[in-house]
């Protein structure tokens, strides 16, 4: 028996009958703390995504904290120096569990035009966990916001991205047995 079969039908309509864990994760997604930090020109996109105009304050991700300590979510925005991870690393350490990361756009996710260089990270996930990535060079303020909503369904649902993790693994094994029995048609 579901505990909602208990509720009496006159109060249906007039209580929720919900779990202290999804009660805690609805509220954890929808009071992402995040980090203030940036690193070059993507921050700027994440600033503007806080102002007015595009007003992150709507999904309940406004409070913008300055110490780590009372923050949970970290976006990466921008160009990573080698020189600057340490640092980086040292703030994501001292973030309050359970923590999280953005990687936004494209100089975070692979390098961006840096790529090759010898003082650029080839791609933040070499030093840190990311859980959603962002690309664009820059990605808009409303990109941000839709990755800030895919991290909320992560929280709020992390089955739901185990399923989808599982359907794009199968579908990739697919492909390379496909691309397999191509190689061995043309010998
Ligand atoms: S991805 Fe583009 S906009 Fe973002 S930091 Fe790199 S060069 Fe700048």
């Amino acid at each position: 028996m579901e505990i909602v079969d208990i509720v009496p039908p006159m109060l249906k309509n007039n209580v929720i009958v919900t779990t202290v864990d999804s009660l805690f994760k609805w509220a954890h997604g929808n009071s992402i703390w995040p980090l203030s930090s940036g690193l070059a020109c993507c921050a700027i996109e994440m600033m503007s995504a806080a102002g007015g105009r595009f007003d992150i304050a709507r999904f309940g991700y406004e409070v913008f904290r300055p110490c780590p300590r009372q923050a949970d979510l970290l976006i990466v925005a921008g160009t990573l120096t080698w020189k600057m991870t340490p640092p980086l690393i040292r703030l994501y350490e001292e973030m309050a569990e359970p923590k999280y990361v953005i990687a936004m756009g494209n100089c975070t996710i692979a390098g961006g035009p840096f790529a090759d260089s010898y003082s650029v990270v080839p791609g933040i996930d070499e030093i840190l966990p990311v859980d959603v990535y962002i690309p664009g060079c820059p990605p808009r303020p409303e990109a941000l916001i839709n990755g800030m909503l895919k991290l909320k369904e992560k929280i709020m649902h992390p089955e739901h991205v185990e399923k989808a993790r599982e359907v794009l693994l199968q579908q990739k094994l697919a492909k390379m047995d496909r691309i397999k029995e191509m190689g061995g048609a043309g010998k």
